[in-house]
């Protein structure tokens, strides 16, 4: 694997373009290397949008947790026709999926944090580990506007969870310019965000949140706030 140089980077490239990072990213570390991470929140559209334009290509990511909203698995089929590709899709082990439900039920995830994260590890972590073996370099669509966890994010880091290289080319962006470049080119979105969702994930663990409120408070929102995170994201002291 390529080293980089990760302080130099950021500093270089703290105002230069998501798709100038981009560029860097592929080159250096090869098409077939990377891969971008898409739950098909607005973030992941727009990174879909200059990925596929830089290089069509490109590997786009989808965790199928086989839970998610009717409108995202819609959106995902407008999407593969909008850019005229596929997905890479990663689902749950069958095996252990069915023995949580045969032992807890359909909605174990309401029972205990500690269900909830088995869910999450059973539908997402351990999927994304097998996706997350065949590259050097994901990249995310997560902003350090978000949550407070997220203030620290850098748009390269080093993920010692997975020993591979983490690209946040959006980190610095807000919420508005995520719209503005989506209304720009015309990029299709989630219509749940227009009915007060703001953070789209599984159906069960995801609702509308009101004027003010975090944009994160909608996910697992029965839960304490330090404990509301899937796994996916997991810098050294805590996730993201
Ligand atoms: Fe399970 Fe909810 Fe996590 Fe989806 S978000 S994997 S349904 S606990």
């Amino acid at each position: 694997m390529i080293q980089l140089d990760l302080e130099k980077l950021n500093k270089e490239y703290l105002d230069k373009s998501p798709e100038d990072i981009i560029k860097f990213v592929v080159e250096h570390i090869g098409i077939s290397r990377v891969a971008l991470a898409s739950s098909l929140s607005i973030e992941d559209q727009v990174l879909t949008d200059m990925l596929i334009k830089i290089n069509p290509r490109a590997r786009v990511f989808f965790l199928d947790t086989g839970r998610h909203f009717q409108k995202t698995y819609d959106l995902m089929d407008e999407t593969m026709q909008r850019y005229k590709f596929h997905y890479e899709v990663y689902a749950p082990e069958s095996k252990e999926l069915e023995q949580a439900v045969a032992e807890h039920g359909p909605n174990f995830f309401y029972e205990s944090v500690e269900l909830r994260k088995k869910c999450c590890e059973i539908r997402k972590v351990n999927p994304l580990k097998r996706v997350l073996g065949t590259v050097d370099a994901w990249i995310c669509g997560l902003r350090r506007e978000q949550s407070l966890t997220r203030q620290e994010l850098n748009i390269f880091e080093w993920d010692s969870s997975h020993s591979i290289y983490k690209i946040n080319p959006i980190a610095f962006w807000s919420e508005d310019r995520v719209w503005e470049y989506i209304k720009k080119h015309n990029i299709p979105y989630n219509y749940l965000y227009n009915n007060g969702f703001r953070s789209i994930g599984c159906q069960p663990c995801t609702r509308a949140v009101k004027p003010g409120e975090d944009v994160r408070s909608g996910r697992w929102w029965w839960e304490d706030p330090d404990k509301k995170e899937c796994g996916l994201h997991v810098r050294v002291g805590g996730t993201v």
